[in-house]
């Protein structure tokens, strides 16, 4: 039989024991929480200072001895598709979404990050699935939206692109009303080219709705009024097209001045000329006032306005048309010689800016070929510093 107080002293002990295994187990468990807490602080450290390399091989060093870790999975596969290592991106996701413990939220920031995948493999019909899968799980991220909108924008899918902008503008506030009116032209061009002018006027006029400001909305409600010879309609919406984008005025001119000329007449076109061609780059406006002073006025006048202009705005192109006119009026073999030299400056000149990237080209778009931003082109105002 065992004494009482050997009992009491072996419970004792066995207490003592489990107290300090369970005290140790703390110190021991706090220790690698530290650890794994510094490992990660440093991480991020090398995150924020773009260094995806150093960073990503301690996330990597942590995940081998931390598997279950979502999060930290979740940011090596963002990482990996940062350095444009989609497949390990696509491999961790893929095996994270088989993870039968993953809670709902995380199941929708995997999808999201799988969709993410294959937008930078371009595998765009990949990408589009899962971004619908989550979609229907609730709503989608900003993001998950965005890539959507380029994807219906490359399919050309103007429902659909539009319908997903409305849905990052609600969600993000982040006004789009521009870009969704772009959309509804191109619906509106869809519907000219199959020579249906009511839908195309009903495009346009959801296109308005949605921007008032869209000159490319303006410029295509003046065509369809001109289509049904609404002539006084049709020129108040040029007019306000050119108020809109007056660097569009070479785009805009031939048709407003046919407008113009069959509602006033030449005669109220000249008195007014100046006025509408005010808020237009001197460069294309010089020419324009030229044209229109030559045909109804006569050489000798456009020339002498256009001395004027020059002197006070000094561009090449205007000297270029200044030249043109002098040597069809005679002006020598001299003339010639100079005209020929100035054409060859003016040679290669891209008039067309986008400026969201830079890109710069000879002719006027809508969407800008380089970054497919939407009316970021623009006219650049010759200089006389240009030569
Ligand atoms: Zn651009």
């Amino acid at each position: 039989m065992v004494s009482t107080e050997v009992l009491i002293g072996l419970l004792t002990a066995a207490a003592l024991a489990a107290a300090a295994t369970w005290y140790l187990r703390g110190w021991w468990l706090k220790r690698k929480n530290l650890r794994l807490r510094q490992a990660f602080y440093l991480g991020i450290a090398e995150l924020l200072q773009d260094e995806t390399d150093q960073a990503l091989d301690i996330f990597l060093q942590i995940s081998r001895q931390h598997a279950q870790m979502v999060e930290l999975q979740l940011m090596l596969a963002s990482l990996f598709r940062q350095r444009g290592e989609v497949d390990k991106a696509i491999r961790i996701h893929q095996s994270l979404l088989e993870r039968p413990d993953l809670s709902p939220a995380l199941k929708r920031e995997v999808q999201a990050g799988l969709g993410q995948d294959f937008m930078k493999a371009g595998v765009f019909d990949r990408a589009e699935q899962h971004f619908l899968a989550l979609e229907s799980r609730g709503e989608l991220p900003p993001q998950a939206l965005k890539s959507l909108i380029k994807i219906y924008e490359m399919e050309q899918d103007w429902p659909k692109a539009i319908r997903y902008a409305m849905q990052l503008e609600r969600q993000t506030g982040k006004r789009l009303s521009d870009v969704v009116a772009h959309y509804y032209c191109e619906l509106a061009e869809i519907a000219l080219r199959k020579q249906d002018f009511s839908q195309a006027q009903e495009r346009v006029t959801q296109a308005l709705a949605k921007y008032p400001g869209s000159a490319r909305a303006r410029m295509m409600e003046a065509r369809l009024h001109q289509q049904r010879e609404e002539l006084s309609r049709a020129l108040t919406a040029w007019k306000l097209a050119l108020e809109t984008r007056p660097d569009l005025l070479g785009e805009i001119w031939p048709e407003l001045e046919s407008c113009y000329l069959a509602v006033h007449g030449a005669e109220q076109l000249l008195q007014e000329l100046d006025a509408l061609l005010e808020p237009a780059p001197s460069a294309l406006a010089q020419i324009i006032r030229a044209q229109v002073l030559a045909r109804d006025s006569g050489e000798e006048v456009a020339l002498k306005r256009l001395e004027t202009d020059l002197q006070r705005v000094p561009t090449i192109t205007g000297l270029a048309c200044w030249l043109s006119m002098k040597t069809d009026l005679g002006g020598g073999g001299e003339m010639e010689s100079i005209r020929l030299i100035v054409q060859a400056l003016r040679a290669g000149k891209r008039p067309w800016h986008c400026n969201q990237c830079g890109f710069s080209g000879s002719s006027f778009h809508w969407q800008c070929p380089g970054c497919k931003s939407w009316g970021s082109i623009h006219f650049s105002q010759e200089k006389s510093s240009d030569a």
